[in-house]
């Protein structure tokens, strides 16, 4: 079984994109929020069915775990409240993607994060999002300030009270950030990848695992720039009188496949352990073209991981093994329909 622990709601109806841009524009004018609009289940049916659903067919993979659009998660926009309407908007939609292919999707949600709010509203997303809607994760923005870095890092206790609730839950967070408000960083060709390799640094500052062993987290895009450096990041940890990263941070912490050609997925299995790399495509998401030297999409990273030089086992352990342990809910799920 192929699992795609990274996909995304890239492709949602206009009608509900257009409810945020109207939405964002009653908050600027300081008008309630319009109502949200009915959305047919053909409406949602065909953006998947055209998209997403022909290049899982194609690509042969079976199920992908499937979040909003994580560009358009856009924190930074407006405050409180707007950030929660947002989001319930946003996981509703997944919800109902992942009731209309079941076999396909699994949710994940977003989080109603605002920059000058605690993190109160975005644990009762969160519980509502898993019991009620039955998700088995969400995404997690270390930068709700789109690319100004105003909020403290991922080790503060400001993070905590998620943190309990992730675990308490059993449910793993990818750190994600989303759209950039900063004309120095592109979005998904610098702040994506900024972000990913900051929030792994700053797990190496910190000592977060020590106050919480079984919290876990995903590093999407192939970790970053961390895979590239490791002897740095192994480097720092030994300066900074951090234990090694094994077990300061690697028992909890793990990298997707991201990386849309073949050298940088050889890198990443040769130098991350096995157990720590989830299959992810991103699908579709932040490259959507052919590769000229291929001919193959970027982003079919499935081909890289059936090219790499690994065993059958661990080839396996990539596509679904690993996947089942960082997202045990989705496991349970699996097992309760003889997957
Ligand atoms: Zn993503």
């Amino acid at each position: 079984m192929i699992i795609d622990c990274h996909g995304h709601y890239t492709t949602a109806p206009e009608l509900h994109n257009q409810w945020r841009i109207d939405q964002l524009a009653a908050f600027k004018a300081g008008q309630p929020t319009p109502e949200y609009p009915v959305i047919s289940d053909e409406i949602i049916r065909a953006s998947i069915e055209e998209n997403q659903l022909k290049l899982i067919n194609e690509r042969c993979s079976d199920l992908t775990i499937f979040s909003p659009r994580a560009s358009a998660m856009g924190h930074h926009e407006g405050d409180q409240r707007i950030s929660k309407e947002w989001t319930v908007a946003c996981n509703n939609l997944i919800k109902r993607v992942v009731d209309l292919f079941p076999g396909t999707f699994v949710g994940v949600c977003q989080l109603p994060q605002s920059p000058r709010a605690d993190l109160t509203e975005s644990i009762a997303e969160l519980e509502r999002c898993v019991n009620e809607l039955g998700f088995i994760g969400c995404n997690l923005n270390p930068d709700p300030s789109g690319g100004m870095w105003q909020t403290v890092p991922l080790t503060d206790k400001y993070w905590y009270p998620l943190y309990e609730k992730l675990v308490e839950l059993d449910v793993p967070a990818m750190i994600h950030v989303s759209a950039s408000c900063n004309e120095n960083f592109h979005a998904t060709g610098a702040h994506y990848m900024n972000a990913d390799t900051t929030a792994f640094m700053q797990l190496i500052q910190g000592d977060l695992f020590k106050d919480f062993p079984t919290l876990r987290f995903i590093i999407p895009h192939g970790g970053g720039a961390v895979p590239y450096h490791w002897g740095r990041y192994r480097g720092l940890a030994d300066m900074l009188k951090k234990p090694s990263l094994d077990g300061h941070l690697m028992n909890n912490v793990f990298f997707d496949t991201c990386v849309y050609h073949q050298p940088g997925i050889n890198l990443l299995v040769e130098v991350i352990d096995n157990k720590n790399i989830l299959f992810g495509s991103e699908m579709i998401g932040a490259v959507r073209g052919i590769d000229p030297t291929t001919g193959q999409y970027f982003d079919d990273t499935k081909r890289y991981i059936d090219a790499a030089k690994i065993s059958e086992a661990e080839r396996k352990s990539i596509f679904e093994g690993n996947t089942r342990k960082v997202f045990p809910r989705l496991n349970k799920k699996l097992e309760a329909v003889g997957r």
